[in-house]
């Protein structure tokens, strides 16, 4: 498929989902870059700056768990101060139309969310970084307290009061389990769409990356917006390459 003029893509995505009966979104990092928080793939992007890191490291040392933290708070000014987009908004338009009953997302900045839509229909595949909890016992713990323990420490990140084991975001790193009830309701929306949206992601990350390809195989429709080509271009019905928030504002509605 090669990628359509802005405003043939804008009018072909219109029609698209004026046709269908259950829109599908998926949604990555490239939706919330006009919301102040970077990607990480785009030139600039946070991965051209920092490895991540990787689940066993963060368990096997406290220095990583430290510095884990640390780049954490270190974000807080970019994910504290976001507000939703325009991609985000138009997507919460056709949330309240019923025409999307939720919203899969690889992103972990809360902003569906706080663009409206009920958060038992955002399902996150790689978690929240919006919070935090314990690996052992799952207690939730705001970042504002994990800070405070964290700064009265020097620096230290702390363990669960409660069980000892040890507090991370609420997000899923590389080399962490994917979380179960959310992988199978990102499935079942899948797999009764017919429209899927990939919006704003770079399509790489697996198994989140899969979604596409089986909306595809399952005879939906699939719409790819990203300023970058991505690997999926080949087999989607649309492919936009141009900003999210100047496609999708046309479907704002208020
Ligand atoms: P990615 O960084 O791999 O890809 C983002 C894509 O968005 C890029 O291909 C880029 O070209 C495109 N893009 C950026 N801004 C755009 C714009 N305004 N208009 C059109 N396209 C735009 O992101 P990914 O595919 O989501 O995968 C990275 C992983 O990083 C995800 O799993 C996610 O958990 C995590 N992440 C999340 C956030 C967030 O929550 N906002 C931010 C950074 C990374
Ligand atoms: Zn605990």
């Amino acid at each position: 498929m090669i990628a359509a003029s802005l405003q043939d893509g804008t009018a072909g995505l219109l029609a698209l989902i004026d046709k269908a009966e259950s829109v599908v979104p998926f949604t990555g990092a490239g939706i919330s870059t006009e919301c102040g928080i970077p990607d990480f793939r785009s030139p600039g992007g946070i991965w051209t700056k920092m490895r991540p890191i990787p689940f066993d490291e963060f368990l096997a040392s406290q220095e990583m768990r430290d510095e884990a933290w640390r780049r954490r708070f270190a974000m807080e000014h970019h994910f504290g101060n976001a507000k939703p987009g325009r991609g985000h908004r138009a997507l919460a338009s056709l949330y309240r139309n019923g025409k999307v009953p939720g919203v899969v997302t690889q992103n972990i900045d809360n902003l569906h969310q706080a663009s409206g839509i009920s958060a038992e229909d955002v399902v996150e595949l790689h978690g929240n970084s919006t919070y935090a909890s314990c690996l052992d016992c799952a207690a939730r713990y705001e970042l504002s307290w994990v800070r405070q323990q964290f700064a009265a420490a020097g620096g230290r990140a702390p363990d669960c009061p409660t069980c000892g084991g040890h507090i991370k975001t609420a997000t899923v790193s590389f080399g962490q389990a994917m979380p179960e009830p959310a992988m199978r309701r990102a499935e079942e929306l899948t797999r009764a769409c017919d429209l899927f949206l990939a919006v704003g992601s770079s399509l790489v990350v697996w198994p989140a990356a899969g979604f596409p390809l089986v909306a595809k195989k399952n005879g939906a429709r699939l719409v790819i917006v990203n300023r970058e080509p991505t690997e999926f271009d080949q087999i989607a019905d649309l492919v936009i390459h141009e900003d999210i928030g100047t496609v999708l504002a046309p479907l704002i509605s208020h």
